[in-house]
């Protein structure tokens, strides 16, 4: 059976256990959460994020896996600022132990942004930090794909390729395959998807995918711009994302929807968590 999850937030007391029922409720099978806040790097010590009891009830309830989303403010290609740089990478080797201690297998990173430095600068820095956590022992960094906004290193599989071939133990590297990125990079995931996976398997391997973010895009391919839009009502259209989902060639990798909330029909000025339907849409 496919693994199909969104993301769900991990916070309260409950914390994991938390995360696990709001999975549940969506019908999902699987889920990513955030440590904390996207946005920074405060975070609960891990004694308090309710491992145990979250795993006992995720047992009950079929769920056997779960993804990591590291914060988007670690910027691991910064060339421009050691300091920033520096606690980027140290913060990096702490999600990659509270991943670990949660029971997940898979932390997802935005490569970074270059910020003006160029793409090969960044794609050494980027290296040179991963080169600085990375044991034989850590859990996966999945690499997401980038659709290529701003200064963003990871918008073409070269590009991950670069990385892989410059990081010690790449072994431990998987890359993190964002529908709505790959569209707006310019992967024609709407016609084309199995060329896509060519592509992907040619230069990555497509046993090296971990996970795929199911997004549908608000703009055409190759718009570089990076707007999720919901379940088939976006530029890709829900058979294409149904295809992608249901495709032979990742038959256990967890799913993940990071669509949009929406306005609740009972009340519109209130937004309300789309998961539900869109996970039954693309069963
Ligand atoms: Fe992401
Ligand atoms: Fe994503
Ligand atoms: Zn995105």
């Amino acid at each position: 059976m496919i693994k199909l999850g969104s993301h769900v937030s991990m916070s309260g007391r409950e914390m994991l256990l938390a995360s696990a029922k709001e999975a549940v409720s969506y019908g999902a099978d699987t889920f990513m959460v955030y440590t904390g806040a996207p946005q920074n790097t405060k975070r609960k010590d891990i004694s308090a994020l309710m491992t145990e009891s979250a795993w006992a009830y995720m047992k009950s309830h079929h769920i056997q896996e779960f993804v990591v989303h590291a914060p988007y403010i670690i910027n691991l290609a910064n060339s421009v600022n050691p300091e920033t740089w520096q606690l980027a990478v140290e913060f990096l080797a702490l999600e990659i132990e509270r991943t670990k201690a949660m029971g997940s297998q898979v932390l997802i990173l935005h490569p970074g942004s270059h910020v003006g430095a160029g793409v090969k600068v960044g794609i050494d820095r980027i290296a040179q930090g991963l080169n600085e956590v990375l044991t034989a022992d850590s859990c996966y960094i999945a690499l997401e794909t980038m659709a290529g906004k701003g200064s963003e290193i990871g918008r073409s599989f070269e590009e991950l390729a670069a990385i892989y071939d410059k990081v010690t133990h790449n072994g431990k590297l998987r890359v993190c395959l964002d529908l709505c990125h790959l569209n707006d990079a310019g992967y024609d995931v709407k016609n084309d998807f199995d060329g896509v996976i060519d592509r992907f398997d040619k230069l990555l391997g497509k046993q090296n995918a971990a996970v795929i973010h199911v997004n549908d895009s608000k703009n055409e391919c190759g718009a570089a711009k990076d707007r999720h839009a919901n379940i088939g009502q976006g530029t890709i259209g829900l058979p294409a994302l149904r295809y992608a989902v249901h495709h032979p060639a990742f038959p256990d990798l967890p799913k993940i929807l990071e669509t949009p909330y929406i306005p609740s029909p009972e009340d519109a000025a209130k937004k309300v968590p789309p998961y539900k339907e869109e996970i039954q849409m693309l069963r």
